[in-house]
């Protein structure tokens, strides 16, 4: 099935109930009028000429237009190219090339981005794209800057020339096999690679996560994370069409007094968040004032979660279901997840158990040999989720993807006797100090505990007598009193083994982090790999 029959099948089902709402006042689309306007959308990428197969880029904050433009390039069988709104101009070039965009759409202007500005400055450096269309201007103010820019009543003005027949002919030549989006991976281990999905991929994987969470046409999702990211557009999005659920946008960007607000004044089921989401969320000074009595489920996920923040948010914040999902964008992207029932153990201390028709296994890196459950190693994964393969990039697909058509995730993970799986840290961050594996992950949860560090990542750095050395990188609590080497060396001694012990330990007042919420331990390593400054 396409997304845009299984879109079909929604409205049919439900044409009166909402699917897409603007919070705080913004506009409402029940799935009658979604549809239409999908359609009206598509027609309109149909009238400017975009074929099958083409990519269309969508830069912009969460927006209805974004969701609009997701299902609309679906429905034509374009390749939809999702760029991060945190890019600046030199990754937007690399992106927009890589991929080869012929028609983008962006937002203006958020916050301190200048969206306009910057697609302007890299005109002239992308061949293949020869039209942009600003969402929310009028054509009037896109035409008069002459760089065959228009805004977005443009685009829908297209759609006159063309007949829904002409949509529908269109449509009958797509397959579910055929690649439908382009989303770039995070970027924490080097440059972002962009993972070609089909429908089948993702609208398998948007469907199963939301049957995990027990959705119906009565949930009304909560969405503050990026659309650009597959948390937002697959998780989100798919997950609450294929079940015929409502999709409410709380902000542009995420904050935590409005999504609260939203959840509020929306009464949703479902809130989706990463860790440091929720918990900005349960700090906000006013946080007892907000009616959160409509949640029941959620999603948290992209990283480990505290266990008193999980508490909190099964307590405090009603979502007694709330589910932990494990995945990366070239699995599109959940493999696996906690389910309604599991305890507050397997929510905290795992990634929940394999969806279904998903396969994992957990091999010695080296040998490929599986092995027992219970052992370290890393973690494999087989199904319909896995992508088409890296755009444009033969090689790194076959590294990533092996003729068995197994995905290398790159983890490391422990497959316990009652099949959930614990993720241990990532195979490149893992340190070999004298020929003895060290999970920095181990030795970040110890320091935590220490009462002047209020965040920690442990990495390695070259050494000449042991090949590498432990390095943490430390946010004291107190900027003006930050914990010495021997005071961490001191809280160590006696508690951890001598060869886990930190010799080195800088102080910073944040990490290098990603749009996603993740910290790029590859630019720590690279910062203080010369030795002590
Ligand atoms: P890149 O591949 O560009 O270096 P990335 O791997 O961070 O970036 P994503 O595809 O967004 O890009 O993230 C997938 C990764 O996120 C996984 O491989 C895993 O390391 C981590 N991850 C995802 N979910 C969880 C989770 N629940 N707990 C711990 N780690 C997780
Ligand atoms: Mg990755």
């Amino acid at each position: 099935e396409t997304i845009g029959h299984n879109l079909d099948r929604a409205v049919a089902a439900h044409p009166g109930r909402e699917a897409l709402v603007v919070a705080g006042g913004g506009p409402r689309w029940t799935y009658a009028e979604f549809g239409a306007a999908v359609a009206e959308l598509a027609r309109a990428f149909l009238g400017i000429g975009v074929a099958k197969g083409d990519r269309v880029g969508i830069w912009a904050v969460n927006c209805p237009e974004w969701v609009l433009t997701q299902y609309a390039t679906a429905r034509i069988g374009a390749i939809l190219v999702n760029i991060n709104p945190a890019y600046r101009s030199h990754e937007l070039a690399y992106v927009l090339n890589q991929s080869g965009v012929s028609v983008l759409c962006a937002s203006t202007a958020h916050r301190t981005s200048d969206y306009r500005a910057m697609v302007e400055e890299v005109r002239a450096d992308c061949p293949r794209l020869r039209a942009v269309h600003y969402i929310g201007r009028t054509g009037e103010q896109g035409a008069a800057d002459g760089l065959g820019a228009t805004g977005w009543d443009t685009l829908l003005a297209a759609a006159a020339a063309v007949s829904p027949g002409d949509l529908a002919a269109r449509e009958a030549t797509l397959s579910c096999d055929d690649p439908v989006n382009i989303q770039y991976t995070s970027g924490t281990t080097g440059f972002p690679k962009g993972a070609t999905l089909s429908h089948h991929n993702i609208l398998n994987n948007g469907y199963f996560v939301g049957e995990t969470l027990g959705y119906t046409e009565r949930d009304r999702i909560c969405i503050p994370v990026p659309f650009y990211h597959c948390f937002g557009m697959v998780m989100g999005n798919l997950a609450a069409t294929s079940h015929g659920a409502c999709m409410v946008i709380p902000a542009p960007s995420f904050d935590p007094a409005a999504t609260l607000r939203a959840v509020a004044d929306e009464r949703c089921t479902s809130l989706y968040g990463v860790p440091t989401m929720f918990i900005a969320e349960l700090a906000l000074p006013d946080f007892a004032a907000y009616d959160l009595g409509s949640l029941r489920t959620g999603i948290m996920a992209g990283s480990p979660c505290p266990v008193e923040v999980m508490k909190r948010v099964v307590t405090e914040m009603h979502m007694a279901e709330v589910s932990i999902c494990y995945g990366m964008t070239e699995t599109s992207p959940v493999s696996t997840q906690t389910r309604r029932e599991d305890d507050l153990e397997r929510r905290t201390g795992t990634v929940g158990r394999v969806l279904p028709h998903v396969e994992v296994k957990v091999i010695d890196p080296d040998t490929g040999t599986v092995l027992p459950r219970g052992r370290a190693g890393e973690l494999c994964t087989r199904g319909y989720g896995v992508m088409i393969g890296y755009w444009g990039e033969p090689e790194r697909s076959a590294e990533a993807v092996d003729t068995g058509r197994w995905m290398h995730t790159g983890d490391l993970a422990v497959m316990r006797p009652d099949g959930y799986v614990q993720i241990v840290g990532r195979i490149k961050d893992m340190i070999i100090r004298g020929g003895e594996n060290i999970y920095p992950r181990e030795i970040e949860e110890f320091l935590h505990a220490h009462p002047k560090i209020s965040d920690v990542q442990v990495v390695g750095v070259p050494d000449e007598r042991y090949g590498e050395e432990i390095l943490a990188c430390v946010i004291p609590r107190d900027p003006a009193d930050p914990p010495t080497q021997d005071e961490v060396t001191a809280f160590c001694r006696d508690r951890l083994a001598h060869f886990k012990i930190p010799r080195r330990v800088e102080i910073l007042d944040a990490f290098p982090m990603t749009v996603s919420g993740k910290v790029r331990k590859v630019e720590l390593r690279e910062r203080y790999a010369a030795g002590p400054e």
